[in-house]
């Protein structure tokens, strides 16, 4: 097993919430209601995880598979240069895949597998995250109905084995987001509740329940992890960024 890295999310209460940051070879699940700041975060780690070691970063490229058209060259550009780092430097680091359902999500997973390989012969570059945001939408589409369920928990599962192994592989953090509504007490007392919940909770290591306050600030919980205390975070978005 190889040595577990961490990647800043630019925010030092979140960062200790996470007991340093996001690790590699464990997948964090971000979740929360539309505009919680999940695809914020992604982009994010996306700027940070290029950082030099001694800034919170792992010198890394990353994949992203997106699935809802969110991914944004141009918030990526305004983050780098919150970091004073070159903005086009980042950009060509950041490999996006846009996925157009659910199989070619689990395909794409594939694909970045044998990019990462072809990027660490070519360049000598190490990708150290891969992110899939968000990891439910085309499942939750496509999937309706009760009888398709146990189909649809069968290639989640699958896919986020796939994902685990990336990994391992390439000692990379995996990242997914995942949309719930609000009333977070209803969404965990209501075992029926959560689409695609189940798998998701058991295989995600550290799990981020992600809510709005007021204007910019963002309150991030940390549920049930076995390694760390549960507790809450408050950081912000801003234009710069995640920041506290
Ligand atoms: P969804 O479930 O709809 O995908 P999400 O959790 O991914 O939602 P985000 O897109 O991460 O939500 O968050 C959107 C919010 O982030 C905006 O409402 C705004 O508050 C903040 N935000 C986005 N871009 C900027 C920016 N350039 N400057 C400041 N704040 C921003
Ligand atoms: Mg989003």
């Amino acid at each position: 097993r190889k040595k577990v890295g961490k990647i800043t999310t630019g925010s030092k209460e979140l960062d200790k919430l996470l007991g340093g940051g996001v690790e590699t070879q464990a997948i964090t699940e971000l979740f929360g209601e539309f505009g919680s700041g999940k695809t914020q975060l992604c982009h994010q780690l996306a700027v940070n995880v290029q950082l030099p070691k001694d800034q919170g970063g792992l010198e890394g490229c990353v994949v992203v598979i997106d699935t809802e058209n969110t991914f944004r060259p141009e918030r990526i550009v305004q983050m780098a240069e919150a970091k004073g780092l070159n903005p086009d430097e980042v950009l060509k680091n950041i490999y996006v895949a846009q996925a157009y359902n659910s199989n070619h999500q689990m395909l794409l997973v594939d694909n970045a597998k044998e990019l990462a390989q072809k990027i660490k012969k070519d360049e000598g570059k190490n990708v150290k995250l891969i992110i899939v945001d968000s990891l439910m939408a085309h499942f939750r589409a496509e999937y309706v109905g009760r009888g398709t369920l146990a189909d649809r928990q069968q290639k989640l599962n699958r896919h986020l084995h796939d994902l685990m192994r990336f990994g391992e592989i390439f000692n990379a953090a995996i990242v997914v987001t995942n949309q719930v509504q609000a009333k977070p007490d209803t969404f965990f007392g209501d075992p029926n509740r959560p689409v695609g919940g189940h798998i998701v909770a058991h295989t995600a290591t550290f799990r981020i329940y992600l809510r709005k306050s007021k204007g910019e600030l963002r309150v991030a919980r940390l549920i049930d992890s076995p390694h760390l205390p549960e507790g809450e975070a408050i950081f912000k978005v801003t234009e710069k960024g995640i920041t506290d």
